[in-house]
């Protein structure tokens, strides 16, 4: 088995490697805030946001919002991976 592999497992999305909520493509993050910015439900679409998966473009990592912005961003670096170091991009 690959490594990456191990992130998509069968039936689950991925998760982040922190405090191992499910995390969302992008994509996905912008349709269901959109749905609800037209709801008018603002609190909701900053809670989606939450949800955004951000994946280490060295190693592989996955973390949630909340834990990149808490554990991961450098404030002279931006957010960098605590494994490797490598930049952060947004889940695809
Ligand atoms: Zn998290
Ligand atoms: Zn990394």
């Amino acid at each position: 088995m690959g490594f990456f592999s191990s992130f998509f497992s069968k039936g689950k999305g991925p998760k982040c490697m922190s405090c191992k909520k499910n995390v969302e493509s992008h994509e996905s993050i912008l349709t269901h805030q959109s749905y609800a910015v037209q709801a008018g439900a603002t609190q909701r679409a900053r809670d989606i946001e939450k949800k955004q998966g951000y994946v280490c473009k060295s190693c592989g990592k996955i973390y949630c919002k909340v834990c990149l912005e808490r554990h991961v961003v450098n404030a002279q670096r931006g957010a960098a991976c605590p494994s490797c170091g490598g930049s952060f991009g947004y889940l695809q």
